[in-house]
């Protein structure tokens, strides 16, 4: 037993009204239980309730034990003042306010097999806890939670959207090339990407978007991989990017920054800096025609360019190789279309309070198929199946801010589990 657990029976009304009263054996009437607070102060605020014949409008504080209150110090503390009621699982002490005045306290009561199924859930060895009980749970229930865990997903993907549109004074074709470019470095070479990116504005690239070498110099340049390279065309680059960054009084990112090592030439930064190079000439107003699009098979289209010549033949500066034309592949385009274009989707909606762009971001998801990973593979053993991305990522939202952190009383699963059996 634990003090979120006594929150959860507070904040869900799962306590046994017709036995609660305090330890003086006053009657207590639950008017309203107030609001949970998460931060320094009382556990909840702003509740109502009637204890013996008169109504008291003011805080809760909860403890696993009354003595708790000495060691947290409260009688000392005057936010404390304004508690009307102190609830405990054990009353073992008298406690005080600030003043003097005596706290009425109430040891919760709540139905036993709350707690027998807690501790079950709590205590079950396997990765995902609820596995054996997860049958018990209908599909249609489980269906509007993995909608709920999707939209949350976006949400939390909007944070990092929304410092990136402060720090670009709103503008969304900025923030989303910053975006963009970090998901082009593929996790290995994320912040590399990043950093070449915002040390680059798009204002820059924007002047020189009908030469796309000029674009290749720019971004090899700024991202530091051109000092030093005695191939030609990397020497021809250096001169276009000397010129360039006397321009526009612009410093490369640190050197060694980029990471080569055990990636498939195919994800060579190289390869990828003259894909994002291809995908910036050749696409102009990049966001503005992504957020046009009706069907997430039209994104791939807009994805699919070609980088210059010396590219057939090279993934990295110095001798040619065979030609493969490196044009970015499905699976890498699905990625960055999951992972940077859908949420931008969403978050331009909420901003511009445009609910059908809102619904699109969510449909795109289900248009694509689902990612597969070992976290998937893990829910799939115990029944519950991803149909399509939408599906993938709400439960990768699950697993890993709700399973892994043991978060089960805030899941609606953990709930259906504990109440309703
Ligand atoms: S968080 Fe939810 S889904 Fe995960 S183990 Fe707990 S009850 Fe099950």
């Amino acid at each position: 037993m634990n003090e979120a657990f006594l929150y959860y029976i507070w904040e869900h009304k799962l306590f046994l009204t017709s036995e609660l009263r305090t330890t003086d054996g006053e009657d207590i009437s639950m008017i309203d239980i107030g609001r949970r607070n998460r931060d320094a102060g009382p556990d909840f605020f702003n509740a109502k309730i009637k204890i013996g014949s008169t109504v008291w409008a003011g805080n809760v504080e909860m403890h696993l034990k009354s003595s708790d209150w000495y060691r947290h110090g409260h009688e000392k503390d005057k936010n404390y003042d304004n508690v009307i009621l102190h609830v405990v699982l054990l009353a073992d002490k008298q406690v005080m306010r600030s003043d003097g005045q005596v706290v009425k306290q109430c040891v919760l009561p709540y139905p036993k097999r709350l707690e027998e199924h807690y501790d079950e859930l709590m205590e079950s060895k396997l990765p995902i806890r609820c596995a054996e009980k997860l049958g018990e749970v209908p599909s249609l229930f489980l269906t509007s939670w993995k909608d709920s865990l999707l939209v949350e997903r976006l949400e939390d993907k909007s944070a990092y959207i929304e410092q990136l549109l402060q720090a670009n004074k709103r503008n969304w074709e900025e923030a989303f090339y910053v975006t963009l470019a970090r998901n082009f470095g593929f996790h290995t070479n994320s912040m590399a990407f990043e950093l070449t990116a915002l040390s680059l504005p798009l204002s820059c690239i924007g002047k020189h978007r009908n030469n796309l070498k000029q674009v290749e110099a720019l971004l090899f340049g700024q991202a530091n991989l051109l000092y030093g390279e005695k191939d030609e065309y990397a020497q021809a680059l250096l001169k276009e990017y000397e010129f360039l960054a006397s321009k526009f009084d612009l410093k490369p990112i640190q050197e060694g920054m980029w990471k080569n090592h055990r990636l498939r030439p195919s994800n060579s930064p190289y390869v990828r800096i003259a894909q994002f190079a291809a995908l910036l000439y050749y696409s102009q107003r990049l966001f503005s025609k992504l957020l046009e699009c009706g069907h997430v098979n039209e994104m791939y289209a807009l994805f699919e360019t070609k980088p210059s010549e010396y590219w057939k033949t090279h993934y990295s500066f110095g001798e040619a190789g065979d030609v493969h034309t490196k044009i970015v592949g499905k699976s890498s385009l699905r990625i960055i279309i999951m992972n940077t274009v859908i949420p931008f989707m969403f978050y331009y909606g909420k901003c511009h309070s445009n609910e059908e762009l809102m619904d699109k971001a969510v449909l795109f998801f289900r248009q694509l198929p689902a990612e597969e990973n070992h976290i998937i593979k893990q829910w799939k053993q115990v029944g519950l199946k991803a149909d399509n991305a939408g599906d993938s990522q709400a439960l990768l939202q699950l697993w890993h801010h709700y399973c892994e952190k043991k978060n089960c009383l805030k899941c609606r699963i953990g709930h259906k589990i504990l109440v309703v059996r």
